[in-house]
């Protein structure tokens, strides 16, 4: 590629919305262009790295013996009814009617056009088992699009379903999508690590997240460095029983009257002082109605200054109080991002959830304003489970670990992928089956699979930037090698040389761009260390009446010289 023919478009400061390190050079690089909140144009610098993220995924997914079909952006809200999905989705969902007024959703993922498409094509249990994949768009209306590409509502994930005759099938499967994932990341380049993921409803350890690691990952990681144990905060509190994990249970034993209180009631119940200051009362639970919840979060929100960060909010788990002084605070403890908070004082519903549990909270509970106390009938007071909130926050740093092999160390992660046991969860709502040996219908065994392939951009580069920009892994890099010649058009043999070493890094299948577009040599330096191309090759008059070229790597404090004959090799 030859710059003069690409599309580069740099930016000295970034925008004042920005607010990660990933968002903000994305920006600046004229990788991105923001439409509307949570929605990008990827421009030509950017879709090259979403085109190589993609390519790597595609090739291991193949490898893997996943089949690629492409389903619809659009889906009829039947096949989301047949799930309940339409229902308990939430606003999250974003829903469009056609011209006759017909209800669609736009797909934040597929599993029942797939579970559709199976029911229909797969009959005996000759075809199975069988893995279908797409790498499409996403749209999710997310409470709070924010970081860029990481929180977007419009986004790219490759999502891939898997169907086996049985739970040992399914196992099978979801283990060789552990792999290929574990491919993918190590093919990216980049430093991560697999963690067991609370799987809510279908319990057993049929749930894993991959993370990028970096310190401003919304997700905090358990993991023990002499074992093979790793799990997310969720997951980690499902540890055995401890003294303060008894003692919260007990607490926590009294049963309120369900229904509608008020605020004052479900204080005194708490046994808090309820002040003027209470605006409402959350309950926030990953339980559905009948089921027992294993967590559960009371948040007494206090009135602020109607600004985010003013808003004190305390929690009382059990009869222990906490109080957070800011948001970021929530977000340390729920160990994610809360949803949005307030504004407080409206008669709007208050809802405070962390994302990841959304899915699993079909009933949570919100105190809608200052008196009126909603829940529906959580089974909650009652045979609680050992982990509590309060384990939660008692997961820390040098606690022994729960395989005896060592004490744990936390460590923060950018959720990149997430793979499931499903299970019959989708296959029995809308009836999957195929015929065993027998001739006999049997419920289809699904897992889902998923990457957030746009997400890797701003993870990647929350992993790897310096102050002068980002650095990609090679697999990544929108170009490999960047040739900076000193006076393209002004030296014939810097021409011939620039000329003759791009023709042979191409022919040499190097992703390499040349920068011709005469651009003084300070403002071209800087454009590619913001771009964060790996490898830069300076080709100067001076240099080739020594015989030599410059080389520098992105990570590199000083040049190399290196032949002009060796220079390929060298790259390679
Ligand atoms: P999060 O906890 O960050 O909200 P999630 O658990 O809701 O993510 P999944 O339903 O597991 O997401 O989707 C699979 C993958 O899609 C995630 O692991 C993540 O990489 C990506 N993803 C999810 N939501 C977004 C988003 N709003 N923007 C970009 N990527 C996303
Ligand atoms: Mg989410
Ligand atoms: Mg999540
Ligand atoms: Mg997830």
């Amino acid at each position: 590629m030859r710059a003069s023919r690409f599309f580069i478009s740099t930016l000295k400061e970034a925008p004042s919305d920005a607010e990660v390190v990933s968002h903000k050079l994305m920006m600046r690089a004229g990788m991105i262009k923001r439409i509307g909140s949570g929605i990008y144009t990827y421009m030509p610098m950017g879709l090259r790295i979403i085109r190589k993220v993609e390519n790597i995924i595609r090739e291991e997914m193949d490898k893997a013996g996943a089949i690629e079909l492409l389903m619809p952006l659009v889906q009829p809200a039947e096949l989301w009814q047949e799930t309940g999905r339409w229902d308990k989705m939430g606003p999250e969902l974003m829903r469009v009617k056609d011209r006759h007024g017909r209800d669609f959703a736009i797909q934040p993922t597929s599993e029942e056009v797939i579970t559709d498409v199976v029911r229909t094509e797969i009959k005996s249990y000759r075809q199975l088992p069988v893995n279908f994949y797409h790498v499409q768009t996403k749209f999710r209306d997310e409470r709070r699009p924010r970081f860029g590409l990481m929180r977007g509502r419009e986004f790219t994930m490759k999502d891939a379903y898997s169907f086996d005759r049985d739970v040992e099938g399914l196992k099978k499967s979801y283990a060789i999508m552990f792999d290929a994932y574990t491919k993918i990341f190590n093919r990216f380049g980049l430093q991560f690590r697999a963690v067991a993921a609370d799987n809510g409803a279908i319990g057993g350890s049929g749930s894993h997240e991959f993370h990028v690691i970096a310190d401003t990952g919304e997700d905090a990681l358990v993991y023990c460095p002499t074992s093979d144990y790793a799990a997310n905060m969720e997951a980690a509190a499902a540890l055995p029983p401890t003294t303060t994990r008894a003692a919260a249970t007990q607490a926590l034993t009294k049963t309120p009257t369900p229904g509608k209180q008020r605020c004052e009631d479900v204080a005194a119940f708490l046994n808090v002082p309820l002040t003027q200051n209470v605006k409402s009362i959350v309950l926030v639970t990953e339980a559905k109605e009948g089921e027992v919840a294993t967590k559960q979060v009371w948040l007494l929100l206090l009135r602020g200054d109607h600004e985010l960060n003013e808003v004190k909010a305390s929690k009382v788990a059990g009869l222990a109080e906490f109080r957070f002084a800011s948001e970021s605070e929530i977000v340390e403890w729920f160990g994610s991002t809360p949803g949005y908070l307030g504004p407080i004082g409206t008669k709007k519903p208050v809802n405070i959830v962390a994302d990841h549990t959304v899915a699993a909270m079909s009933d949570f509970i919100c105190g809608a304003n200052d008196v009126d106390f909603h829940y529906t009938g959580v089974n909650w007071g009652r045979d609680l489970p050992e982990a509590t909130v309060a384990d939660l926050r008692n997961v820390v740093e040098g606690d022994p670990s729960p395989d005896g092999k060592g004490t744990l160390a936390i460590q923060r992660g950018i959720e990149v992928g997430h793979v499931f046991q499903l299970g019959t969860r989708y296959s029995q709502d809308m009836k999957a089956t195929f015929l065993d040996e027998n001739g006999k219908p049997q419920p289809i065994q699904m897992g889902c699979y998923g990457i957030g392939v746009t997400r890797i951009l701003g993870a990647a580069i929350e992993q790897n930037f310096d102050d002068k920009g980002i650095i990609w892994p090679t697999a990544l890099a929108p170009f490999e090698v960047v040739i900076c010649p000193m006076g393209y058009d002004r030296s014939e043999a810097v021409k011939a040389e620039v000329d003759r070493l791009y023709a042979e890094l191409t022919a040499a299948g190097v992703d390499v761009i040349l920068d011709d577009r005469g651009e003084r040599p300070g403002a071209m330096f800087a454009d590619w260390e913001l771009i964060g191309v790996p490898h830069r090759i300076v080709i100067g008059d001076r240099g080739l009446k020594e015989g030599k070229l410059e080389y520098q790597g992105r990570r590199d404090t000083e040049a190399t010289a290196v032949a002009p004959a060796e220079m390929v090799a060298f790259i390679q």
